[in-house]
């Protein structure tokens, strides 16, 4: 390996080369290369090879990875809360509700987090993600301090994009009349208009979603993403009792409320959408509206996916799906390569059909098919030349890659996770090497997120 850079100043001279003996490229041919290497400049893709070739074409450039390397498309986590139960991992007793574990828990320790505590958080979350291949995070919403937390995915060197907390229904943080939450929403808009901070961070608009936002919050923030060419996110249905309030309230179920409000579209993420009926399903693929599914949340809180969820059905209809790990307290392991694996055992199961979710088909939704989701894929989801260098770079040294199959992808989705992952790339810089990040010092991090954690058990007003 070799670790000169001639060339860091000059923009027009590859800046790094990677290297692999099996390349997943996931273009539209889904051409998988052996020995073949990656050349990058600045934050793109600039040439895609022979090995050897590119090697002696451009003397004096940093390679990184083996002839044994799996090199994949960084991966895209479509739904992830960054603050907040990061400093509660594991200890909400996954023997109470979803309900109780977020109104109990997370909400009132919600109420103590300082501007500081959510930059330590998604910090720690991101850190994470990129240690297991996630290059890009889809932030849920629940942040007070969006600022802080786009500074968190600058300093770790990853992509994603961020939101403000918005419910205008209940009492808790960040509650207010819909007026006050769309302006707060619209003055994040226009602060990344004109901070796009190294073309890593964009803004979304971000509301809790279930039933606590009013009919007039929604469709006012839906034209607003509209308006802004972003996107819109919200939680719906990960359980029956969203079906009930809705049903009650206005007689329809929830995805029929939002057609006949006009919400749907290319520009709106559904968080879950497990609970839904064949006509919702129909409206989400005749709206072009994506979903993306966190199947580890349904599994760890009792939610139903296995009875009643339709993300099979989605999956087989091409419907645009993105996957997501939720939170520390729902998925927990921020960790895609173990949630596609989830998820794609769950749909073959739930249609008893081994052919309708392939370990190809769980790599795609990882990359090309997530970032069609995020309306991201003109940008990344594939190594192209021309697209963003988002890469990353799995070892095939540990015990799970012996002996290496002939078909590395069934081996990285059924045999491995993000433990594989050695070498992370994102905008064309290395950010991860060996596991660890090249950008904070995580012995440092990881004192101050456990100082935060004993001191938010010891002073949180859960219930
Ligand atoms: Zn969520």
């Amino acid at each position: 390996m070799r670790s000169m850079t001639l060339n860091a100043n000059n923009p027009n001279i590859p800046s790094l080369i990677v290297r692999g003996g099996f390349i997943a490229t996931v273009n539209s041919r889904r051409d998988v290369l052996k020995n073949s290497a990656v050349v990058i400049t600045n934050r793109e893709i600039t040439e895609i090879g022979d090995f050897e070739k590119i090697y002696q074409k451009f003397p004096g450039v940093s390679v990184i990875g083996t002839p044994t390397s799996v090199v994949t498309p960084g991966y895209i986590n479509a739904h992830q809360h960054l603050t907040g139960d990061r400093f509660l991992r594991s200890a909400i007793p996954d023997t109470i509700s979803s309900n109780d574990a977020i109104f109990k828990w997370v909400v009132p320790l919600h109420e103590l987090l300082t501007a500081t505590d959510d930059h330590l958080s998604a910090t720690a979350g991101l850190v994470e993600a990129l240690s297991n291949g996630v290059t890009f995070t889809v932030e849920a919403g629940t942040v007070a301090h969006p600022h802080e937390v786009a500074r968190a995915f600058v300093d770790v060197g990853a992509r994603g994009t961020v939101g403000r907390w918005g419910w205008d229904i209940g009492q808790g943080p960040q509650v207010g009349p819909a007026s006050v939450v769309l302006e707060r929403q619209k003055q994040l808009l226009e602060d990344f208009r004109s901070k796009i901070s190294d073309n890593l961070v964009t803004a979304w608009v971000t509301l809790v979603g279930h039933d606590l936002m009013s009919d007039d919050l929604l469709t006012t923030a839906s034209q607003l993403a509209r308006d802004y060419q972003t996107h819109l996110t919200f939680h719906i249905a990960p359980h029956d009792e969203d079906v009930k309030s809705y049903l009650a309230r206005t007689g329809k179920r929830p995805i029929n409320h939002f057609h006949d409000l006009g919400v749907l579209g290319d520009h709106v993420l559904l968080a879950h959408a497990v609970h839904i009926d064949e006509t919702e399903a129909n409206l989400i693929i005749e709206t072009g509206t994506a979903v993306v599914s966190c199947p580890w949340a349904y599994l760890r809180l009792a939610q139903g996916i296995t009875g009643f969820g339709r993300h099979a059905d989605l999956m087989r209809r091409n419907a645009r799906i993105a996957l997501g790990c939720d939170s520390e307290n729902a998925g927990d392991a921020i960790d895609m390569i173990r949630t596609a694996s989830l998820f794609t055992g769950l749909t073959r199961d739930g249609e008893r059909d081994f052919a309708i979710t392939s370990a190809h088909d769980a790599l795609d939704l990882l990359t090309i098919r997530g970032a069609q989701a995020i309306g991201m894929d003109h940008l990344i989801g594939s190594i192209e030349v021309g697209k963003l260098a988002d890469i990353v770079i799995h070892s095939t040294d540990g015990p799970q890659w012996t002996p290496i199959s002939p078909d590395p992808v069934l081996q990285l989705l059924w045999a491995s996770d993000g433990r594989s992952v050695s070498d992370v790339v994102v905008n064309g810089r290395h950010v991860v090497r060996d596991g660890s990040s090249l950008m904070v010092n995580e012995s440092e991090l990881r004192a101050e997120v456990t100082a935060r954690a004993q001191f938010f058990l010891t002073n949180s007003n859960r219930v």
